[in-house]
């Protein structure tokens, strides 16, 4: 098995992305998208909207800090 697995997320198939992570498995998917700053309070709002990874800086949502 990959260590990754498929990801159904619709951002890498996209031409146009307007996001630098995918937030189903945290990848890059535009790297021309510079890496946001995000505080605790969007990172709980993205949880709330089951993003398993936040897609302006990458971190991983669900996992222990
Ligand atoms: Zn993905
Ligand atoms: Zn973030």
């Amino acid at each position: 098995m990959a260590q990754r697995e498929f990801c159904p997320n619709d951002n890498h198939g996209r031409s146009v992305v307007t996001v630098r992570f995918c937030p189903n498995c945290g990848e890059i998917v535009n790297g021309k998208i510079p890496i946001g700053t995000c505080s605790e309070e969007q990172h709980a709002k993205r949880r709330r909207t089951q993003s398993a990874y936040c897609v302006d800086c990458g971190r991983g949502l669900f996992r222990a800090r």
